[in-house]
């Protein structure tokens, strides 16, 4: 017993935050280590929720017209080399494979062949814009071969200096849309469009409230013209970059020499956008809505939203109570209306499965027992708040329904809360030293310094312009750092 209470134990936040952190990982069984570097193993119970991200997200792309292909994990050297910011934006994070060979020594070790070096080493591509724009160059001759609008589901490998299960490993998966335009402004439109699709899935179906903007320069995706941002903030009050679209301008039809007959017979380079959003999302459904008794999944993304625990004693009452949730388990089959699951493991306590459950972040449960079936009624437990609710058996569909979309809601609007609580403007450089110092949080300042200044800001306190918000563009100021007027605003926090 001591055993199984031990498997549901996590660290509390004030405790130690990212120790909770993995604790919750590992104990909901989202991923567990692989013994590689930064590289996890997501389980099942994680990446269910990866499925369901991907279906409501492919389903969005393919509603604004995009469809999907496939380019090889392996890219060769020389296509970096053709875009010298996106190399040197990359370069310190690349796995490069350089043999195509093992040998078996005569002492019976397995090394790797000498005599199999590859003539050209192949990058496990950290993104995909020098393949891609590459396979452009032949896709593209006419203004009537444009646009092109291409996401691919994929694994990305970036060799990352520091790891963290979901948020930062060495391996992830993503889906990065490429696409490619005939004018400027509809690459522009591209970029925010996708933008604004992250920032509504992420919003609605992960209940998560986000800052929508511009990369400083500091911060932009090599080879970019303009990254734009969604940013959220986690318990502990730091940033996580949620999602990035890049308008890319020509950079990569330039570097790959991709031009296209305009309508008026000119050579012209067609524009680009790249976007992308990956696992990461998994870790920050953690950061953002989890608390001390281990996952909370907002019901529209929980690939299980409904757990049933059925209570009781004797034999005669298990099979009474176990029918009825057979029955209900037909009923809702049936209508759809939700997922729904029955916990009939006879070696654990019901109390047991409430904690287990209450672990995996299941947004409702439901408990019965023969009282309950006697007096026509069952229990409804919110994961969100853990409040009881006595509900009739006759309204028992319509009500679960009612409540998964209220916690939905409340989870929406409890990180909300958060968020603006934790959102301070700050007029003067010393002010936001020691704020950030004493309670952390986003900071909204007047900003008009460069790439030096913001990596000077950085050493100072180890905060960096998160972006260059839509909604708080108000008015000018003076800028905390250079002290010149400015009329551009930046978010600055510690980020993960
Ligand atoms: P990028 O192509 O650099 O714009 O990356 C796209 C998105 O991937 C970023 O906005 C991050 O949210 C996410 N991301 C970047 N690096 C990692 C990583 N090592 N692990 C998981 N997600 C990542």
């Amino acid at each position: 017993m001591a055993e199984k209470a031990d498997a549901l134990k996590i660290t509390r936040r004030d405790e130690d935050y990212s120790r909770w952190y993995l604790d919750i990982v590992d104990r909901a069984k989202l991923a567990e280590d692989s013994g590689i570097r930064g590289c996890m193993i997501i389980r099942p119970e994680g990446f269910a929720i990866w499925e369901k991200m991907q279906q409501t997200l492919d389903g969005m792309f393919k509603d604004t017209g995009h469809t999907n292909a496939y380019f090889p994990v392996f890219i060769p050297v020389s296509y970096f080399s053709k875009e010298a910011e996106h190399v040197s934006g990359f370069a310190k994070e690349c796995a490069v494979v350089t043999h195509h060979r093992l040998q078996l020594t005569e002492s019976g070790e397995i090394t790797v062949d000498p005599d199999a070096e590859l003539s050209e080493p192949l990058v496990v591509r950290p993104t995909s814009e020098t393949i891609i724009w590459s396979a452009y160059r032949n896709w593209i001759q006419s203004y009537r071969d444009l646009p092109i609008l291409l996401n691919q589901w994929a694994n990305i490998c970036r060799w990352e200096l520091r790891t963290r299960p979901f948020l930062r490993t060495t391996e992830f998966l993503w889906q990065e849309g490429h696409t490619a335009h005939a004018t400027a402004d509809e690459a522009e439109a591209e970029a925010r469009q996708m933008l604004e699709i992250y920032k509504t899935f992420v919003e609605q179906y992960l209940a998560i409230p986000v800052f929508a903007g511009r990369k400083t320069e500091n911060e932009k995706f090599p080879g970019a013209v303009h990254t734009y941002t969604i940013e959220t903030m986690t318990q502990d009050k730091r940033a996580i970059q949620v999602g990035t679209s890049h308008n890319l301008g020509t950079t990569f039809s330039k570097a790959f020499d991709v031009k296209y007959l305009s309508a008026e017979g000119t050579q012209e380079y067609p524009f680009a956008t790249s976007w992308g959003i990956t696992t990461r999302m998994i870790g920050t459904l953690i950061m953002v809505h989890s608390d001390d008794r281990g996952f909370v999944c907002p019901p529209r993304i929980a690939p299980l939203q409904v757990i049933g625990v059925p209570i009781y004693r004797k034999d005669a009452e298990k099979e009474q109570v176990l029918a009825r949730f057979t029955e209900l388990q037909e009923q809702f089959k049936t209508t759809k209306a939700f997922s729904f699951k029955v916990d009939t493991r006879d070696n654990l306590s019901p109390g047991f499965k409430f904690n287990d459950w209450e672990l995996k972040g299941i947004p409702l449960r439901l408990e019965m027992g023969p009282r309950d079936l006697a007096n026509g009624t069952a229990v409804l437990v919110r994961r969100d708040t853990g409040e009881k609710i006595s509900v009739a058996q006759s309204d028992l569909e319509s009500q679960i329904k009612t409540l998964l979309e209220d916690i939905q809601v409340n989870l929406f609007k409890r990180a909300q809360e958060f968020q603006q609580q934790n959102l301070h403007f700050v007029e003067t450089y010393a002010e936001f030293q020691q704020q950030i110092e004493e309670k952390a949080g986003f900071y909204v300042a007047y900003f008009d310094g460069d790439s030096d200044d913001e990596e000077k800001i950085k050493e100072e306190t180890k905060a960096t312009g998160r972006c260059i918000p839509f909604d708080l563009q108000q008015g000018t100021g003076k800028c905390f750092y250079t002290g010149r007027q400015t009329d551009r605003r930046v978010i600055f926090a510690r980020a993960y």
